[in-house]
């Protein structure tokens, strides 16, 4: 039997249809291009982008001129739901980095959607929760595990997202992506292209032998997926809806 998702993009497939329908009317689709900037980092979010496909990255720029990729996000997420959460602005750049379409609804529309959803806080919430997973993974992956390790892993990573065994990724994105310099990758890739694992040429990226990139890779590939499978779906009611401060035992205080 088919069967027809209300959407692409899964976290907006898993609402309930009752809830989607608030966003629903304000939704549309829009192609999201290689290197296509969606919003620079301090910038107010003025739209909300639930990607179908492809890769986002976001990206922190230092003070020296460096840019370190320090998050993706895929079809499981959205990009700028924080912000417009929170009204506030964007902490990180985000840029495309592999295409794909993805529908974008406007800050304001999102915003009333929000208000009036507890199940679409929910799964904010839980978004939420699953990226600070996956940057503690990555963090504590930078820290610990060599650049050709953390290569491959970035790459088996960014082939599921991409669902593609080829992309354009320069080696100044992969720079960008492990953040270390450009000729460290110049020397990781021509090691993993004389191994058979991958071939790059002009900027174009193609994974040869994915067993072997396994092989080569460090546990971050799938080392967050048993901790995200176990996180809640539905967190504590009481943060979901404004209750009473009696209910907490607050107003039974009595004055000392
Ligand atoms: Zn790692």
């Amino acid at each position: 039997m088919l069967t027809s998702r209300q959407s692409p993009n899964d976290l907006l497939a898993a609402l309930p249809s009752q809830d989607f329908d608030l966003l629903r009317p304000h939704l549309r689709t829009m192609e999201l291009s290689f290197g296509q900037l969606l919003v620079e980092a301090g910038a107010p979010f003025k739209q909300v982008i639930f990607p179908h496909a492809g890769i986002v990255s976001t990206l922190a720029r230092l003070r020296r001129g460096e840019t370190v990729e320090v998050g993706v996000i895929g079809r499981d997420s959205v990009v700028g739901a924080g912000a417009a959460f929170y009204d506030a602005l964007a902490s990180t750049a985000a840029i495309v980095r592999y295409p794909g379409a993805a529908s974008v609804i406007d800050a304001g529309h999102f915003r009333a959607a929000v208000e009036l959803s507890p199940a679409l806080r929910n799964a904010l919430l839980h978004d939420q929760s699953v990226r600070v997973v996956r940057a503690e993974q990555t963090a504590a992956c930078n820290a610990a595990h060599a650049a050709e390790a953390r290569l491959c892993c970035r790459l088996l990573q960014s082939r599921e997202m991409a669902a593609s065994d080829s992309m354009l990724l320069s080696q100044e994105l992969m720079a960008q992506m492990l953040g270390v310099k450009r000729n460290t990758i110049s020397l990781i890739a021509h090691g993993l292209q004389q191994q058979g694992l991958i071939r790059y040429s002009r900027g174009r990226m193609s994974i040869v032998d994915v067993e072997g990139l396994n092989r080569r890779s460090c546990e971050c590939h799938t080392a967050d997926r048993l901790t995200v499978a176990q996180m809640p779906v539905r967190p504590c009611p009481a943060l979901l809806a404004q209750r009473p401060a009696q209910e907490f035992g607050l107003a039974q205080r009595s004055p000392s």
